[in-house]
């Protein structure tokens, strides 16, 4: 588990890269906010999670079939119902505290669903000047 929730993986490699080149700048892992957010562009007051979609259960609107390393579910399905329930209780208190919370997922950054995506998230993170906080999930 350790190394799909790791610092690098690279769905996230691909979205510090470009926001990086379209002039964003980010903290990475702050983990003086909830849940430790991937990215945290401050100017913004968004936050980024990038989800891999196993670890994060995206459901029913995910494009990837992406099963548990061995099928054990009887192991898996609570650590993976607590993920679900420590990323929701992250968000709720990151936007209490006036946050964008924005979430990409790994299947968002396929290959033919990339440039979409990522243009889609330069644009959300410029729209949450002056706005409440909102979720803005990009799945949606
Ligand atoms: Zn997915």
């Amino acid at each position: 588990m350790a190394a799909v929730r790791g610092k690098d993986t690279k769905p996230e490699m691909l979205i510090r890269r470009y926001l990086h080149g379209q002039g964003f700048r980010y903290r990475l892992h702050d983990k003086s906010l909830p849940g430790s957010p991937d990215l945290v562009l401050p100017k913004y007051k968004t936050v980024v999670f990038v989800h891999g979609c196993f670890w994060h259960q995206h459901g029913k609107s995910c494009g990837v079939k992406s099963g548990p390393p061995s099928i054990n579910l009887a192991f898996w399905e609570p650590k993976l119902q607590r993920n679900t329930e420590r990323d929701q209780a992250a968000q709720n208190a990151l936007k209490a505290q006036g946050w964008q919370v924005l979430l990409v997922w790994e299947c968002e950054l396929n290959r033919t669903r990339r440039g979409a995506t990522l243009h889609r998230l330069s644009g959300a993170i410029i729209d949450a000047v002056g706005l409440d906080a909102m979720e803005f999930n990009l799945a949606a």
